[in-house]
């Protein structure tokens, strides 16, 4: 479980749900109101809420891959 207070930019984070190409590591690129992700195979750019980072982040990788 990945806790948003937590996350640093260049952290990795797994997603519970798979991007559609495929990959489910993304990429913080971005850290204020809201959290910035990309995709680490596609590299689209997201934004997400904190409270749908928190819901939607399974697993930190910090320092993994
Ligand atoms: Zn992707």
């Amino acid at each position: 479980m990945a806790d948003v207070q937590e996350v640093q930019v260049d952290d990795r984070v797994q997603l519970r749900k798979p991007h559609p190409c495929g990959s489910d590591i993304w990429v913080v690129y971005r850290i204020g109101a809201d959290i910035g992700l990309r995709c680490s195979a596609c590299q689209r750019r997201v934004l997400l809420t904190r409270r749908e980072f928190n819901k939607r982040a399974k697993r930190l990788l910090r320092g993994a891959l």
